[in-house]
């Protein structure tokens, strides 16, 4: 959450309407195009949605990297009649994505996992790919959005989970999903686009491998983004080493490149997971130390923070709890807004004091008609199950925040405890060192005299439990020899 947003966003949609037209990549007529000026006005649309959400990351150097490769790959692209747009945003998530009409998105946290210019070249090329290959994304109703935007959660009712994604058709985008073919073929037109430019692609199959370890290493459900967004076209680390040698060769390239070095040195410095200035989590309490508040967050909940709010949700996704900054000058005009724009009715409602902070604690649940219309919309899908909400607003340092928590109302009995724990603990932040907190950057050294990466990790005061973790952000094994200057990546306060 940052603290100058507050604004709802407009919800994107990805409408794909059925025309004809010829297909730039293959040159074959295929239906289930939008036309180029539908594409440019959906991208158009959901570039101020995606900064919005995430934030650009603020670090001209590589935003200028990014800029300069993109506009070279595009200018050798089956579409170089589009006008591309190429962002880097500020989340520690691994990902790239594209949005139809020429917007290609990195984030910060994939930009960090990278080893040379020639991985982060295949990647943009597989994202260009997309674009040019009219790559149609399939379409993700409301509520598959939501699921997916709390990471490695699913909403258990569809009914909850259209309160989550009120504000995240931005970061929804981020995870619109594409078929093994497109992917595939997006593998082969990032090898021939990178290797355009004078890229040895051969080196994006080894970066497919530093996403399979980082998500084996965290875990199923935490695989990284980019791996999830995109289906493993089955042997992709073989097939990209053979089409590297393909387009080598159809190519007649020579001396391609791998730009270890220059890579390494361009982000010395870049900033590694969670920015805490933003707000972070430890200990089961959410610090946000610009806009000086804490609140409990309750054990065993996902917790997901974006610029427009804090959501949290338990592992059976049964219920949602989300923060956001309310709109309203007052806290009795908050609530009517608040009410109003998501179609609830108050059941009950008392002015009450947070820690000594002004509040209004409101129950409520769907409007009648509401809950008819919704009825309708999901009648296919399944029973309709009533919901109910326990919002609190409470007035602090110039803001009206709402901690809402939602659930059927047949659970709101089990779930009213953890929501009134979360909001009635939600106080002022005093503590100096969360305030001052930094976040954890990554650092370029020189090996002095040959070692193993673990033993040189080790001189850099790398604790035992991280040493994987490291071994992935450097693409290497621990066991791996580096000789005498070497470069390699440390994280660092
Ligand atoms: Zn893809």
């Amino acid at each position: 959450m940052k603290k100058y947003l507050s604004i709802p966003l407009v919800t994107a949609v990805l409408l794909l309407f059925n025309s004809c037209a010829t297909n730039p990549v293959t040159g074959k007529k295929d239906i289930n195009f939008v036309s180029e000026d539908q594409e440019v006005a959906m991208g158009v649309q959901a570039d101020p949605q995606i900064v919005a959400q995430f934030g650009l990351y603020q670090n001209p150097k590589l935003q200028n990297f990014i800029q300069e490769k993109g506009q070279q790959m595009a200018a050798i692209s089956h579409r170089s009649n589009l006008k591309y747009t190429f962002r880097i945003v500020d989340s520690p998530v691994l990902n790239a994505f594209a949005v139809p009409g020429g917007y290609v998105y990195f984030t910060r946290g994939i930009m960090a996992h990278f080893n040379s210019e020639a991985q982060f070249a295949g990647v943009l090329g597989h994202e260009i790919g997309h674009i040019t290959a009219r790559h149609s994304a399939q379409q993700q109703s409301k509520a598959t959005l939501a699921q997916v935007v709390l990471m490695g959660t699913m909403i258990a009712s569809p009914t909850i989970a259209q309160y989550g994604d009120v504000l995240s058709q931005g970061a929804g985008l981020m995870f619109l999903k594409f078929g093994r073919d497109d992917e595939r073929q997006s593998d082969e037109l990032g090898v021939e686009y990178s290797t355009k430019i004078g890229y040895d692609a051969s080196h994006m199959a080894d970066f497919f491998q530093t996403l399979q370890r980082q998500g084996a290493e965290s875990g199923q459900e935490e695989l990284p983004t980019f791996l999830s967004s995109h289906p493993n076209p089955g042997d992709r680390y073989n097939t990209v080493h053979q089409l590297a040698d393909q387009w080598k060769q159809k190519t007649g390239a020579t001396n391609l490149k791998e730009g270890r070095d220059s890579y390494l040195r361009m982000i010395d410095g870049i900033i590694y997971g969670e920015d805490p200035k933003q707000g972070f989590v430890e200990n089961n309490i959410f610090y946000h130390p610009e806009l000086k508040f804490q609140f409990p967050t309750p054990a065993g909940w996902n917790v997901q923070n974006t610029p427009q709010q804090v959501q949290m949700a338990p592992k059976d996704g049964k219920a949602l709890m989300f923060l956001r900054l309310a709109q309203g000058t007052s806290l009795e005009a908050a609530g009517q807004q608040m009410l109003q724009q998501n179609q609830l009715q108050a059941i009950e409602s008392k002015s009450v004091t947070v820690n000594g902070l002004p509040a209004l604690a409101i129950i409520s649940q769907p409007a009648p008609q509401q809950q008819q219309q919704q009825a309708q919309q999901q009648q296919q899908q399944q029973q309709q199950q009533p919901v109910q909400l326990l919002t609190y607003l409470i007035q602090y340092g110039g803001n009206i925040y709402n901690i809402t928590g939602v659930t059927t109302a047949q659970d709101f009995n089990t779930y009213f405890q953890t929501f009134s724990g979360v909001a009635q603990n939600f106080r002022q932040l005093t503590d100096q060192e969360k305030i001052n907190r930094k976040p954890e950057v990554v650092h370029i050294k020189t090996v002095k005299s040959a070692t193993t990466l673990r033993q040189a990790l080790k001189n850099y005061n790398i604790p035992d439990n991280r040493l994987e973790e490291m071994a992935i952000l450097n693409g290497m094994q621990l066991t791996d020899q580096l000789p005498a200057n070497t470069l390699f990546k440390v994280v660092e306060k």
